[in-house]
């Protein structure tokens, strides 16, 4: 029988749609799950690609099916599964042979399994894939990280399953072992700050404006065809305008207001802190999921403050919308500038060379945060390789100085009415933070060197560090 040119194990949700994305694209691919019956239903459904896909049932039947060196895709549940299933694996591998873990990896693990691998003939690569099912299906965004020679060895059948956005595939080899989950995880992070700014955003319309669903489905379809186009927009006004076939209402008023999470906006938050880059928007976002959840401590607090006479105070209408629009552009460029913010200098900790442009370039489909936008950045960043952060390119700066004001008047008008804005206070406080030469932290290393004597530096560049606390000069 003809051999496979690669192997996938896993045929959950995501598994499945990969493997027939990989065989409807003529590829010829072996699968296995560690459950047969799994195995055996999805090739009986897979009609017409059964031709180029091969199920087996044991490890060693499947390994014997893929062509020498053989890349095998590993889809399975992150974390643990992924070290047994690999060790299951090996007795059966050859040199050469490349094992791929697509799962959503913290990229920490993907860095020690890498070297795990180091002088074993056996080389690993961390695929990060973003799209969901329907990408996986279709066509996702693919973020490799591994060596580059055994990149080469998949690239034909990643770049051909993959997204394209005018033809150009959204995929492509970032940097050596955990560079491409990394890159997954800060794509998440950012994904997590999207949905959060365009949350409070329908807060302030329901809320603050009082509107319906179905209302605010039209300001976001009207979104849709200007500057905020994107996949997350498009889904925001396909579920608002649902109704839910149980009760006629709108879907989103029946649903529990708790977010779910399984860890990489997390991730990204954590890694931002170690790193030291601020990225505010998107620690927002991972906490505002957190205070979502704590539905019931929040039903007990309510009663317990006084409701106070607050109202928004900007009417609903035309005028308003604009000022939204453009309020969550300003607020989307400060959350994409943090998460680049954070690759960058992870890229430098960990040797990586991430290529900021070529990042953008294969999120611009195929991916959760897909836009036109990504677009913008991509070229902000081929004409200005070395800049300190995307807000100071010249373009972004502009797209900043232009929205900015609404930004400020929005979150103004929502904190005055107690609606809860997070996310899109964050991306204010980051961009005034930013902008200012003569910050307020003179004041915090006086405090340091008070009590712990942390010293500083004078602005007058005199050799003295210490205040005069102790010295009866106070
Ligand atoms: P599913 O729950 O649909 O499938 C899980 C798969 O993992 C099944 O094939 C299951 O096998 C297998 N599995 C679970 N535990 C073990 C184990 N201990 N040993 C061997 N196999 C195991 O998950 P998804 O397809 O949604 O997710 C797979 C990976 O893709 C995860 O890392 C996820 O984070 C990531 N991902 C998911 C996305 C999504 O939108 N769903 C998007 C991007 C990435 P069995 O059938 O025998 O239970």
């Amino acid at each position: 029988m003809e051999k496979a040119e690669i192997g996938l194990i896993g045929l959950g949700v995501m598994g499945s749609n990969l493997a027939l994305n990989i065989a409807e694209k003529g590829n010829r691919i072996a699968v296995y799950n560690r459950t047969a019956d799994k195995t055996r239903a999805f090739y009986a459904g897979a009609g017409e690609l059964q031709k180029n896909i091969v199920p087996t049932e044991t490890l060693s039947d499947f390994v014997a099916a893929i062509r020498p060196p053989r890349p095998i895709i590993i889809m399975i549940k992150a974390g643990d599964p992924v070290d047994e299933e690999m060790e299951k694996l090996r007795p059966y591998l050859g040199k050469g042979d490349i094992i791929i873990d697509a799962g959503n990896a913290n990229f920490h693990d993907t860095r020690r399994r890498f070297k795990e691998l180091d002088g074993t003939g056996l080389t690993f690569i961390g695929m990060g894939v973003s799209g969901g099912e329907e990408g996986a299906r279709h066509g996702p965004s693919i973020m490799v990280g591994g060596t580059e020679d055994s990149y080469k060895r998949v690239e034909k059948v990643l770049t051909s399953i993959s997204a394209k956005f005018d033809n150009d595939p959204c995929c492509a080899w970032l940097g050596t072992d955990g560079a491409g989950h990394f890159v997954k995880t800060i794509h998440n992070g950012i994904e997590y700050a999207d949905m959060q700014m365009i949350a409070e955003i329908y807060g302030i319309l329901r809320d603050g404006c009082g509107m319906e669903a179905s209302d605010i489905a039209n300001v976001f379809g009207e979104w849709n065809k200007g500057r905020l186009n994107s996949f997350l927009i498009e889904i925001t006004e396909k579920v608002l305008r649902a109704s839910d076939p149980e009760t006629g209402k709108p879907m989103p008023d029946v649903i529990v207001d708790a977010a779910g999470q399984k860890g990489t906006g997390r991730w990204s938050a954590i890694e931002a802190q170690q790193l030291a880059v601020p990225a505010t928007v998107i620690e927002a976002a991972v906490a505002a999921r957190c205070i979502s959840a704590m539905r019931g401590e929040r039903a007990a607090a309510e009663p317990m403050f006084n409701k106070e006479e607050l109202s928004f105070g900007i009417e609903a209408g035309p005028w308003l919308n604009r000022d939204l629009e453009l309020a969550l552009f300003a607020a989307k460029i400060a959350a994409y500038a943090q998460g680049f913010d954070v690759m960058d200098s992870a890229s430098q900790e960990y040797g990586w060379k991430l290529p900021m442009p070529e990042i953008a370039r294969i999120w611009r489909a195929g991916c959760i945060i897909r836009s036109q936008f990504l677009d913008d950045i991509t070229k902000a960043f081929s004409d200005t390789p070395d800049v300190a952060n995307l807000i100071v390119t010249p373009a972004f700066s502009e797209m900043v100085n232009e929205c900015l004001p609404s930004l400020r008047r929005i979150v103004s008008a929502a904190t005055g009415a107690g609606l809860p804005v997070p996310g899109l206070a964050s991306a204010l406080g980051y961009f005034d933070a930013y902008r200012q030469s003569r910050g307020t932290a003179n004041l915090i290393q006086a405090q340091r060197d008070f009590f712990g004597a942390h010293g500083f530096d004078r602005l007058d560049g005199l050799d003295i560090h210490h205040g005069p606390w102790g010295s009866g000069a106070i």
